[in-house]
């Protein structure tokens, strides 16, 4: 089988004999599949479930999908980690979901891995690796249509997740130029190599359900790895007439004042959510 030969409609429904015909490749029965191709061309097959272990969920444009392992702490080895490269260099990624009712896995198109990140599952009590992806087809289009809108407000919920990506990319990178790469509470610039700077953008409100926040510079914050998880795991709040630090643990942030930029607009009403709603301390 050629990857160029491949001829799939979205919504088509394989047995398990008939994937691995039209793949030319049997199942392996894990989650993350890297497979070549006759002509040594890498691609992967992912294959989700909404119910049982991975609580998938596939019914919105962009979603989230659960790395591999089961038990313990998920690592980013093995399928996790090729997911991930493919941040940086994209792979074709088929993506199979298969529902409760039905033992038929059903094509979903190719996606794309926006983002990814180590979280603590509470009800597992272990990490595991959260997978943003997108489906390939929507993010190409529709750019154009939708990047001018500005909107703080939500219109429904698949076209601003189509667009959310995009605008996203733009929004939180000009940002990180207008703070140097440096981050808002500490002051740092981490490297992610000798010459490239690494920081991140935090939603204060956080994008997706069940928040919903926006995907616009007042809503985003620019910081280093461990303060993006200090914010997400609610240990700093932020006081929105002085911009006061408080830090659950670290007393040397305490009082300290958020570094916000005159050109960046960041919103009140952001800071406050986050301090209702997420902080916990
Ligand atoms: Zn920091």
């Amino acid at each position: 089988m050629k990857l160029a030969d491949l001829d799939l409609t979205v919504g088509r429904r394989f047995s398990r004999a008939d994937l691995e015909a039209t793949f030319d490749r049997g199942m392996t029965g894990r989650g993350i599949e890297i497979c070549y191709d006759e002509d040594d061309q890498r691609y992967l097959r992912l294959f989700s479930k909404e119910t049982g272990p991975y609580a998938d969920d596939v019914t919105s444009g962009q979603f989230t999908y659960i790395g591999e392992g089961r038990t313990g702490d998920q690592t980013l080895t093995a399928g996790n980690r090729i997911l991930a490269e493919t941040t940086d260099r994209p792979l074709p990624i088929y993506f199979f979901y298969q529902s409760p009712s039905d033992d038929r896995w059903e094509y979903q198109g190719l996606v794309d891995v926006v983002s990814y990140r180590r979280v603590y599952d509470d009800s597992e009590d272990r990490y595991i690796f959260e997978f943003t992806l997108q489906r390939r087809d929507e993010t190409r289009e529709r750019v154009d249509t939708e990047a001018c809108a500005q909107d703080i407000q939500q219109p429904t919920r698949v076209e601003t997740t189509r667009s959310r990506v995009i605008r996203n990319t733009a929004v939180s990178r000009e940002l990180k130029e207008l703070y140097g790469h440096q981050c808002q509470l500490c002051g740092d610039v981490r490297q992610r190599t000798p010459e490239t700077p690494y920081v991140e953008a935090h939603h204060l409100q956080p994008l997706g359900r069940p928040h919903e926040g926006p995907d616009t510079a007042a809503n985003l914050l620019v910081l280093c790895p461990n303060h993006h998880a200090d914010f997400d795991y609610g240990m700093v709040s932020v006081d929105t007439g002085s911009l006061t630090v408080a830090h659950a643990y670290d007393r040397s942030l305490s009082g300290t004042k958020l570094s916000v930029a005159p050109d960046h607009p960041l919103a009140d009403g952001f800071l406050t959510y986050h301090n209702r709603e997420i902080a916990d301390f």
